[in-house]
């Protein structure tokens, strides 16, 4: 096997990802040109030959998802194999001992459908157990039942085409053998987090020293957990089977007693299910767009900004939009804010409690909201959210409103997103988390008798964090919090995985972020790159992002927007940082010559790779998929 070192870990691509400048680099990736889009220019010719494309946020992951498909996986298969593998080589974004959504368009049912493998709350949960807590997101009562294994087991059983223990290989032998720490890897490995607990603390940081980029890091007990799981199937992560040597259960439930603990029990493993979902989906210009319904607020939330800024010609830079103009960032802001503001109101897990989800999508709803956008006016009065029932039954009562404020989160280490496309034209968006950057900081793993530490070599989400801390009230209805803490919720998300479908239905575009509420406005951002400044992906996701994640005028841009907007903002009175936001990967097609292309992320180490390949990217590594 020709040994080939990746080319992120030489010189110049290290420097390359350490001075990044967004939005004037070309992408760290093996990215091509790729698609922009314009409604009139898609015609849909048949594939000419069989294609395929992974976008992933990290060059291994998409190595494993690109061998999966050269062995006649297709892109479910795929996508199972890259979630497995980021969690040995990204495993401070997620793994596991979390959960995420898997947005799927399945070809040959023509449906699009995701898999919510979002964690849910213990039975025992109650909507005051982090009151008081201190560093709640660092404590085992932020946990919540970890979903990936049972939804990727759903997603393979469904419409794989590979078995959970073939899939599994590239994962086991990424743990097994090692990989070369990543510049991205080694920034991480020593933050606070990390450090939480001794034993996560010796495995990134031993000695209060991060792992050199390019050493090797093997997680023989991650491998090992992997193995039991490829051996015996998801029941072996779910049910403590000590008969078969399945005790990751047991190391999930003692870990999420660290520090302030959580009322995780055997049962509400036991108990987990991932859920088939449909999307949310509205129009914009002609495209469908589809994205995640509830438990994640960011379908709701980016459709509804979307069809709030229909009516501005945001693509028109000679009516004073464009990309980049103070006009065009001054409507984006005001719509985010208004959408936030609803948000924090009426979005949690429609399990659970009744979202409006046609009312917050509602053309005439909508189109009132989108009157208090007035270029080159700042809502001085922050926005409050409004109520969309009536738009979605009739006769209830207006209450009284309130805004709440989302904190501000960068894209830190957190989350992950990748998306892939194959063959058979099926697509797949897959937003993947264990919420902060190495969740609480704790593997699952417990205290033998003897005292040493049975480690599984994965790190415990903290998701639950992401419900309401303190218990609230909804201003409307006077009753909980749409997202206030219950047994058995999922705490609301802000994942976003979306696609772009074309007047005739067709899948366009798959992409989506991480970046906690940012993640919506990433994806916004991306949108309006992609149908109203017609750049093509790669630079769709290159050039730089505003966000606004609150009801209030505080705007968030990324180093290389134009000062003179920026100036420009400041002027019509936002006060405005500066910040990374969201690292996106996508995938899409062009019907008109039926190729493939996938745009990856250089704020983090995003990668594509377009089948068949003309060179290996990771040779050196060799067949991922033989054990
Ligand atoms: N837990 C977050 C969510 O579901 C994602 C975390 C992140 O991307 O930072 O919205």
């Amino acid at each position: 096997m020709p040994v080939r070192e990746p080319d992120f870990l030489n010189p110049s691509c290290l420097r390359r990802a350490v001075l990044l400048a967004l939005g004037s680099l070309a992408a760290a990736t093996t990215a091509q040109a790729a698609i922009g889009l314009s409604l009139g220019d898609l015609p849909g010719l048949p594939l000419e030959r069989p294609q395929a494309v992974v976008a992933v946020a990290n060059p291994y992951g998409a190595e494993a998802g690109a061998q999966v498909l050269e062995k006649g996986g297709n892109a479910i298969d795929a996508a199972v194999a890259i979630a497995y593998a980021l969690n040995v080589v990204e495993p401070q974004s997620a793994g596991i001992g979390g959960g995420g959504f898997m947005m799927i368009h399945h070809a040959a049912s023509g449906r699009t459908f995701y898999i919510d493998s979002r964690e849910k709350a213990p039975a025992g949960a109650t909507p005051s157990m982090f009151v008081g807590v201190a560093n709640a997101s660092l404590q085992g009562v932020a946990v919540g039942v970890p979903g990936m294994v049972r939804g990727t087991a759903l997603a393979l059983d469904r419409f794989g085409r590979m078995p959970l223990h073939k899939v599994l290989q590239p994962a086991i032998s990424l743990a097994d053998r090692g990989f070369k720490a990543t510049p991205r890897y080694v920034e991480a490995s020593c933050n606070p987090r990390a450090r939480n607990s001794p034993e996560s603390e010796a495995f990134f940081c031993p000695g209060g020293v991060a792992p050199a980029v390019g050493s090797l890091v093997r997680n023989e007990a991650l491998a090992d957990t992997l193995r039991l799981i490829a051996r015996n199937g998801p029941d072996c992560f779910y049910r403590y089977i000590p008969s078969k040597g399945c005790d990751i259960a047991k190391g999930v439930v003692e870990g999420q007693k660290w520090g302030q603990g959580g009322s995780m029990t055997l049962a509400d493993l036991q108990d987990y299910r991932p859920a088939l979902r449909d999307p949310v989906q509205a129009t914009y210009r002609g495209y469908v767009i589809k994205a995640m319904s509830p438990p994640s607020s960011g379908g709701l939330t980016l459709l509804q900004m979307l069809k709030m800024l229909e009516r501005f010609p945001i693509g028109d830079a000679a009516a004073g939009y464009g990309f980049g103009s103070v006009k065009t960032a001054n409507v984006m802001a005001e719509a985010m804010r208004i959408a936030f503001a609803d948000r924090s109101v009426w979005m949690g897990d429609a399990d659970f409690v009744p979202v409006p989800s046609k009312g917050l999508l509602a053309q005439p709803y909508t189109d009132t909201r989108s009157l208090a956008i007035v270029p080159g006016q700042r809502q001085v009065t922050n926005p409050v959210a409004d109520d969309p029932r009536p738009y979605q039954f009739a006769g209830v009562e207006v209450g009284k409103r309130l805004a709440v404020a989302e904190p501000v989160t960068g894209p830190g280490e957190t989350t992950t997103h990748f998306a892939v496309a194959d063959r058979w034209g099926n697509f797949v968006s897959y937003t993947n988390t264990i919420e902060s950057s190495h969740g609480i900081g704790v593997f699952a793993g417990y205290k033998r008798p003897d005292g040493s530490f049975r480690n599984h070599g994965f790190l415990l989400n903290n998701e639950l964090t992401d419900f309401n801390i303190v218990p609230s009230i909804n201003p409307f209805t006077g009753g909980p919090g749409y997202n206030d803490v219950q047994p058995g919720k999922r705490p609301r998300s802000s994942m976003t995985p979306t696609m772009i479908f074309d007047a005739k239905g067709r899948p366009v575009l798959a992409y989506g972020s991480p970046g906690g509420s940012t993640i919506i406005n990433s994806v916004l951002n991306v949108t309006l790159n992609l149908i109203d400044h017609g750049m093509e992906l790669q630079q769709a996701i290159n050039a730089p992002r505003l966000s606004v994640t609150s009801t209030s005028s505080s705007v968030t841009v990324e180093a290389a927007l134009p000062q003179a907007t920026v100036d420009g903002l400041k002027a019509l009175g936002y006060s405005v940082g500066v910040a990374d936001i969201g690292a996106v990967q996508g995938v899409g097609i062009d019907y008109k010559t039926g190729r493939y292309y996938g745009g990856a992320d250089a704020r983090r180490e995003g990668t594509v790779i377009t089948l068949p390949r003309s060179k290996p990217l990771l040779g050196w590594l060799g067949d991922l998929l033989k054990p």
